[in-house]
């Protein structure tokens, strides 16, 4: 299952116990072995690339909250 963090990022969760512990070598849970599905990883992804995605436009619309006065100032 996948949740949201209260920084809106994605958190992979364990379907069988809702942990967040997971062992990547096995790809199981540590709290009760349950195996990460595949559908579940994938999901997962997405919803991170998502999460990238949103963070980098909101970062780009804040790194300029004005135009730039080399560009765009008229010459006198
Ligand atoms: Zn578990």
């Amino acid at each position: 299952m996948i949740f949201r963090n209260p920084a809106g990022a994605p958190e992979l969760a364990c379907d069988g116990c809702g942990c967040r512990w997971f062992d990547r070598m096995t790809g199981s849970c540590y709290e009760c072995g349950t195996p990460v599905a595949a559908q579940a990883l994938a999901e997962y992804r997405q919803a991170l690339d998502a999460f990238a995605a949103t963070k980098r436009d909101s970062a780009a619309t804040m790194a300029s909250p004005c135009p730039a006065p080399s560009s765009s100032s008229p010459t006198r």
